[in-house]
């Protein structure tokens, strides 16, 4: 069933109930699985509470929850042109090099894995605009999310996290502002992400959002999807536009 053909709730499944999850990804925070779960249902309610303003969420994804989301989207628009890598080589997104290599010697996991994914990763855009929802009084921005093998090489780095797992967000600072501001603003927020949108802080967990720890990303907020199972990380997720991000269908219940 296409996203806004039907109502959405508890014990459905299907790609409609993918995209809800997509979409609700910074509220709480769930796989992108197809079941309308427990886990599912949390993200409604959360979304319902904090953005709808509702007294008592129903867990129902119905019209009128499907056109807020919609309008969340539309409160928050991203702008792609920041997030593209800055190589001067590749398309802005990668070229798709490296699928099904690890680096030599390492384990098959994903922190060793030098696919460049196809775009950046829907739900770590999603549970981004979640955040700059959260947190109105501060000014967030992206800064070269996207960087691809070509930009390792030129900077000698080698985590593959930025092929499209990540983002890396920057918090404007205010006149008289300096750096010990800015770190302690990158702590907040992160406090912020793990309470609303079960981030953790590193990579332990399975299919949990990560954060990099203050002494990596002392003065920005380092995002990604990186601890997801493969079948959450397939080329399906990646968008290189808004358009795409937002998938925007009609609603038709
Ligand atoms: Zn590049
Ligand atoms: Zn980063």
């Amino acid at each position: 069933m296409e996203y806004g053909e039907r109502i959405l709730q508890k014990s459905l499944s299907g790609p409609d109930v993918v995209e809800l999850q997509i979409r609700l990804a910074g509220f709480r925070g769930t796989i992108p699985d197809g079941v309308f779960g427990s886990g599912t249902e949390l993200q409604v309610n959360k979304f319902q509470g904090h953005y709808m303003k509702m007294a008592t969420p129903t867990g129902l994804v119905d019209r009128e929850t499907m056109l807020a989301i919609d309008q969340f989207a539309a409160d928050l628009p991203i702008n792609f042109n920041r997030l593209k890598c800055p190589c001067g080589t590749c398309s802005g997104f990668g070229q798709g090099l490296f699928k099904g290599r690890y680096f030599a010697g390492r384990p098959r996991a994903e922190a060793f894995y030098r696919y460049e994914y196809p775009g950046i990763h829907r739900m770590i855009l999603w549970a981004a605009r979640s955040i700059m929802f959260y947190m109105p009084e501060h000014t967030f921005t992206f800064n070269s999310s996207y960087r691809c093998s070509i930009n390792n090489a030129q900077k000698g780095r080698r985590s593959t996290n930025h092929h499209g797992k990540a983002v890396d967000l920057d918090i404007e600072l205010k006149p008289g502002e300096d750096k010990h501001d800015d770190r302690d603003k990158c702590n907040v927020v992160r406090g912020r992400l793990i309470e609303t949108a079960n981030a953790q802080i590193g990579w332990s967990a399975t299919n949990v959002k990560a954060l990099e720890p203050q002494d990596i990303a002392p003065t920005w907020v380092h995002y990604d999807v990186r601890c997801y199972e493969q079948k959450y990380l397939k080329d399906e997720f990646f968008c290189t536009t808004l358009r795409d991000l937002d998938n925007k269908k009609p609603i038709k219940i």
